[in-house]
């Protein structure tokens, strides 16, 4: 029996990108004589994204759109790929030519050698800022050092899931979801691909500093729960403090005569009391707000429209939705 594989591919504004990506993928998976189907999921798209997914899928029956209602950010995207897909391997990547198609058959090759996730790690990205490699690399420390699972820096999107992981990746409903996190925690036999990742092939990059900088918080919250802890200790850190202090004035007042009115030694703990006691309650309100965001069991996705051509029904996806 041929083996079945599904692309997907979340792409939001990328009407430059799409045939260019389409006929690579073509390029790299055509030889290798598995039974494919690449599904792109529009994330709410305002350029002619939509249009052209529509003539492509016309034009080829491997191909499917999925249009989310409005744009839901990146990692939503993805997960309504994996939900959607039917494929025994699944390999999701981005639609930019950032993650190159070149990588496919290196991917499936793992896969056929036994591994049930094969993650790439980004070595370089040829056309990152300098400001996006550092703070990319402050971030993979900070969350490796912060929580127990580990993410290789260079850590991308781009990868390969046996089926099985793919149906226990679904059962995993957060909504605020750093997959690669996740992924590591999956277990199974997992091994790593590493690639040079070239420069965008035409428009501009969809994630603005707001947006990483949400997607990092999203990574630590999600994994830790040092920062609540931090709170905490430096809270003890300071009591420890101020009760030495307090056996100086003691001390002071009823050994010697120097003992002086001090007030400016008062209001700078205050100070500094006031002001960590902030932080600490801005930290806790972190956490509160993202528990009320999960509370609220909200559907992570709607679709708008669901475009496919005219091929031999795909087998009914028996995945819950989520
Ligand atoms: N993307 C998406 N929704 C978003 C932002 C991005 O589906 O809200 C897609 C985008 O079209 C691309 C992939 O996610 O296929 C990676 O985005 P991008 O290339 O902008 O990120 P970068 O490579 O700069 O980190
Ligand atoms: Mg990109």
């Amino acid at each position: 029996m041929v083996k079945r594989v599904s692309i997907i591919v979340p792409v939001y504004n990328e009407q430059e990108n799409i045939r260019y990506f389409y006929q690579e993928v073509r390029t790299y998976m055509d030889p290798l004589g598995y039974s494919y189907e690449l599904i792109f999921v529009d994330d709410g798209s305002t350029d002619n994204t939509a249009p052209i997914l529509e003539q492509v899928v016309r034009q080829d029956g491997r191909v499917r759109a999925i249009l989310l209602a409005r744009n839901f950010g990146h990692q939503i995207a993805l997960t309504c790929g994996l939900d959607h897909a039917s494929g025994e391997a699944v390999i999701s990547m981005d639609g930019d030519m950032q993650h190159p198609p070149a990588l496919l058959p290196v991917l499936l090759e793992k896969w056929e050698a036994g591994f049930e996730v094969v993650q790439t790690i980004r070595l370089e990205t040829e056309d990152a800022s300098w400001f996006k490699k550092h703070t990319s690399s402050l971030f993979y420390r900070l969350i490796n050092a912060m929580s127990n699972v580990y993410v290789a820096e260079g850590g991308s999107d781009f990868r390969l899931l046996d089926g099985k992981a793919v149906a226990t990746f679904l059962r995993f409903k957060e909504r605020a979801r750093f997959i690669r996190g996740l992924i590591g925690d999956l277990g199974y036999r997992q091994t790593f691909v590493e690639f040079t990742a070239p420069p965008r092939h035409a428009g501009k990059s969809k994630f603005s500093l707001r947006k990483m900088l949400s997607f990092a918080l999203d990574g630590i919250t999600s994994f830790s729960k040092m920062p609540l802890r931090f709170a905490f200790y430096v809270g003890l850190l300071l009591g420890l403090i101020s009760f030495g202090l307090t056996l100086d004035v003691v001390y002071t007042k009823l050994f010697t005569t120097g003992a002086v009115p001090g007030w400016a030694t008062i209001a700078a703990s205050v100070l500094l009391l006031g002001g960590l006691q902030l932080v600490g309650l801005g930290i806790i309100g972190e956490y509160v707000g993202r528990i009320f965001e999960e509370v609220k069991h909200r559907p992570l996705y709607w679709v708008k429209d669901e475009l496919r051509g005219n091929v031999e029904a795909i087998p009914k996806n028996k995945r819950m939705a989520l």
